[in-house]
């Protein structure tokens, strides 16, 4: 399978990296805040960006670039993703990748084969809201747990992440996301921004200050609590 987006250069989405983004399609979420509509929504119309033409990019940039950011989509869906995570690191660059966690058993194989240096999971609400947030009437927490679970014995370096807005999330939301994630080393709060790429949006982002206070509440099971996204 093909990758689908690239962003051939970021500066802000691998710390400490010169990056390049690699988009998968296909998603088995819903979120209806979600920014990549049509690469959730229509994966089988998703352009496809031949692997060779990255691999050569990847080859020429090496001591420009050092790292490779892998998103959707969710990558773990994509069949031969562990083959073409190979075929980064021989070339030598560090591998982040972003997931929804619905997959545990292909994040413990990447682990354990030391294919990703970095992993980012969407922790998207408490587990009474999660469904609902994901945009689908049922949702396996114990996929969910699972994932986060291998993240934080297993990860070479992660972190958690959890878009916040309104309409979904209060001070009770937020203190299941802690339950679900106790002990964990860091955790971002995302400012929601809407946009009209959005699968559904219309929401309404949460306050720096209510934001701050919800950080704060999440002190005692996470060691690091950041807001991202707010000025
Ligand atoms: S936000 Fe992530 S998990 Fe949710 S639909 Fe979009 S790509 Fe899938």
């Amino acid at each position: 399978m093909d990758f689908s987006g690239w962003q051939k250069l970021t500066l802000v989405d691998f710390d400490k990296h010169m990056a390049t983004t690699l988009f998968t399609a296909g998603c088995d979420f819903r979120c209806p805040f979600c920014h990549n509509r049509d690469l959730v929504l229509n994966p089988s119309e998703a352009p496809v960006i031949p692997w060779d033409e990255i691999v050569s990019y990847l080859k020429k940039r090496k001591g420009i670039l050092d790292g490779v950011v892998i998103t959707g989509g969710e990558p773990t869906l994509m069949p031969d993703l562990a083959d073409k995570l190979r075929d980064i690191k021989a070339l030598g660059y560090a591998i982040k990748l972003d997931t929804n966690g619905s997959r545990p058993q292909v994040l413990k194989s990447l682990l354990e084969a030391h294919l990703v240096d970095y992993v980012a999971m969407d922790i998207k609400n408490s587990a009474e809201k999660y469904a609902e947030t994901i945009g689908l009437p049922k949702v396996d927490m114990d996929a969910i747990r699972e994932s986060i679970s291998i993240i934080m014995k297993e990860a070479p370096d992660y972190e958690f992440r959890t878009t916040i807005f309104s309409e979904l999330h209060n001070e009770e939301s937020i203190r299941g996301i802690g339950e679900l994630i106790h002990g964990a080393k860091r955790l971002f709060l995302q400012r929601y921004i809407d946009s009209e790429h959005c699968i559904q949006g219309g929401f309404h982002e949460v306050e720096k200050e209510k934001a701050t206070a919800f950080a704060d509440l999440l002190r005692n099971d996470v060691e690091q609590v950041s807001l991202r996204g707010y000025l």
